[in-house]
């Protein structure tokens, strides 16, 4: 896909031209190892990565792992494998804020010393209250004033184990009543007795977010540091931390995050869908995470298009679901083989078919590219179709199989349906009774007869069993935070996002499908093998989407927000 202009590569852009940073563009991706990646961290990669492949630059790794009590190596490892699966390497470029632990405490030391930080003996509800709110002046705490000595020795003590969780943190001195809430003497340090995935037991007071984010920007000589819209509001504190030690400045880039339709983009939500059991783990393939879209069957190639496709902006909206879905539809049409299965079975019996006989019909894998060639596919004389092809009283303009009505078995024969068999027990056809006419052999109509309806099938005898699994979108609303007074999201998830479908019929070329391997199921949409549950035995197939594009759909929902 062609790659667009947008407001943050003007910057940079103009950066250049302005030869700042010595002509040099280094961005960085900086997850914190509290979750797995999800679609909207996608966007930002691609933003990153794909701004320093353009420009032919650097962008770095970096985790942002600052709290020990929700970080964890697994979350670490997923996010590597996430980054790379898209299609991104950070080189020799992987980093940790705690590797930066012993320079942060320097930089902390350094506005100790320069009167811009002091240890504040108040608790944290107490800091609360002193806060002041937006429309109120905060109120300087009693320890405001301490002196450098004492300040750095009580500093000293922290790190040394000699208080208290709580006890004590280090905060900023700028200014108890500015009009940013940011600025009223935040948190530098606090004490938490907790060993970090990495750092052990080294430490026991550990820097805040703001404090560390853009310091290890600054370390690492990024020139564009590009976040969420949400932290512009902290510019002025990463501005004044910065300014204030004197150090390299990168210039912040705010844009919009990614909102999608029907789901959740929010670590600690996906978390809770985790914990709860509401789906099978990170990788559940309803889940927006890398890891669910990857395992329903999505490509990376996809989802670049599609962060590649909705741009960045500096408002806040919502993308449709179906936008990432046309993303992968458009790429699975040109590349997934066609191959037929029969979901929901019916069984037809083909009266005037010999019992022993077999054929084998050719069948086109790819008619988008006919370089991927054609496969046989067998015919016998009991076969399945989909239930939903037959009606027994069929409304008018139903073109498909019904009494005394004729259909064309796509690549094989007309068939005449003649009879049905009925198990009275359950008030359920069980197989219907059909003539063909060798004369259509193929397929092809011998005498120019129209015929409206043609059905995907499979020959009984021949057919791989497997299982298939139907995903609708996780959540029932568009927009899953809009709640009813006393509910949370979780009132909102759909109880059909998951059809199971046991017993499907393939035809036989999909006994060999390699988990991951993704298909066209003819009339039926795109399906890809599961790559956990799995087996040779009995494979299983996740919906990745439906055929049809429903682009007139959204597009009269979209009219009827209006
Ligand atoms: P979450 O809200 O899901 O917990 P986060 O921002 O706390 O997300 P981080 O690990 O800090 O998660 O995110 C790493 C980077 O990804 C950040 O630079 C953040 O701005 C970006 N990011 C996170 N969510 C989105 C989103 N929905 N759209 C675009 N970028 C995002
Ligand atoms: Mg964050």
């Amino acid at each position: 896909m062609e790659k667009k202009t947008n407001f943050i590569r003007e910057i940079i852009d103009r950066d250049l031209k302005a030869n700042k940073n010595e002509g040099r563009v280094h961005t960085r991706f900086p997850p914190e190892p509290n979750g797995y990646l999800h679609i909207g961290h996608a966007k930002s990669i691609c933003l990153n990565f794909g701004i320093a492949h353009d420009y032919k630059a650097l962008c770095n790794l970096r985790f942002d792992d600052t709290n020990p009590e929700a970080e964890k190596i697994e979350y670490v490892n997923s996010i590597k494998e996430d980054v790379r699966w898209l299609g991104f390497d950070w080189g020799r470029r992987l980093f940790h804020a705690s590797d930066y632990f012993d320079k942060l405490y320097e930089y902390a030391v350094e506005l100790i010393r320069k009167e811009k930080a002091y240890v504040c003996d108040l608790n944290i509800d107490e800091i609360g209250k002193y806060r002041g709110t937006v429309t109120e002046p905060g109120k300087e705490s009693p320890y405001r004033n301490r002196s450098v000595e004492e300040n750095l020795d009580l500093f000293a003590r922290m790190k040394a184990r000699e208080f208290e969780e709580g006890a004590r943190v280090l905060r900023a001195k700028i200014d108890m009543k500015s009009p940013n809430m940011l600025m009223r003497d935040p948190i530098l340090y606090r004490i938490k007795k907790i060993a970090h995935y990495k750092t052990g037991n080294k430490w026991c007071i550990y820097p805040t977010y703001d404090f560390t984010h853009c310091l290890c920007d600054s370390i690492e000589g990024i020139t564009h540091s590009i976040c969420t819209l949400e932290f512009e509001v902290h510019r002025p504190l990463y501005d004044w931390i910065l300014d204030e030690l004197k150090v390299h400045h990168p210039q912040q880039i705010e844009f919009a995050r990614l909102n999608l339709s029907h789901t959740i983009l929010s670590k600690r939500k996906l978390l809770e869908l985790v914990e709860k059991g509401h789906v099978t783990g990170w990788d559940d393939p309803s889940m927006p995470t890398i890891s669910g879209l990857r395992r329903r069957g999505y490509t990376p190639e996809s989802i670049r298009n599609f962060c590649e496709h909705i741009g960045v902006a500096r408002f806040d909206s919502i993308i449709d679901l179906v936008v990432l879905e046309n993303s992968i539809r458009e790429e699975l049409n040109k590349k997934a083989e066609r191959v037929m299965a029969v979901l929901r079975p019916l069984k037809v019996i083909i009266d005037n078919y010999p019992e022993d006989k077999t054929e084998q019909f050719d069948a086109i894998n790819n008619p988008e590219d006919a370089g991927m060639g054609t496969r046989k596919i067998p015919f016998s004389r009991e076969i399945f179709i989909e239930r939903d092809d037959f009606c027994e009283n069929p409304p008018k303009k139903f073109f498909r199989l019904s009494p005394g009505k004729e259909v064309r078995l796509r690549y094989a024969y007309f068939i005449k349906c003649v009879n049905i068999i009925k198990d009275e027990k359950k008030d359920e056809i069980k197989e219907i009774h059909c003539t063909y006419d060798p004369k259509t052999r193929g397929g092809d109509s011998p005498d120019g007869r129209k015929i409206k309806g043609t059905l995907h099938w499979v020959s009984a005898r021949h057919a791989a069993r497997g299982e298939v699994r139907l995903y609708d979108t996780l959540f029932k609303k568009r927009n899953p935070e809009e709640v009813e007074e006393g509910a949370d999201f979780i009132s909102n998830l759909n109880p059909n996002s998951l059809e199971v479908l046991t017993l499907c019929y393939l035809e036989p070329s999909l006994k060999n499908a390699a988990r991951g391997g993704r298909y066209q199921f003819e009339r039926l949409g795109y399906f890809c093998v599961d790559a956990v549950d799995s087996s040779d035995k009995k494979p299983v197939f996740n919906r990745i989407v439906s055929l049809r594009d429903t682009w007139s759909k959204i597009e009269k929902a979209a009219k009827k927000r209006k």
